[in-house]
């Protein structure tokens, strides 16, 4: 399935209706029609965004620190 957020299909699933993207760094689960966003902490604590709006930020913010840690 496509990235609800960025559109990629390099998503993986890892549960019964839980998706990750390696794209946006993002988790979300879908039930029915309703998708739900969830950026994953330091301490791998699954943190719910509000909307796509939030998680479209989140995976922006996720981005840029990843390049920065990888210089
Ligand atoms: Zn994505």
């Amino acid at each position: 399935m496509n990235c609800p957020v960025c559109g990629s299909n390099n998503t993986g699933k890892i549960g019964s209706s839980e998706y990750y993207c390696a794209n946006c760094l993002l988790e979300f689960s879908k039930s029915g029609r309703k998708v739900q966003y969830y950026y994953i902490d330091e301490e791998g604590t699954s943190v719910l965004l509000k909307n796509k709006t939030d998680a479209k930020k989140m995976a922006a913010l996720i981005q840029s620190q990843e390049e920065d840690s990888a210089n």
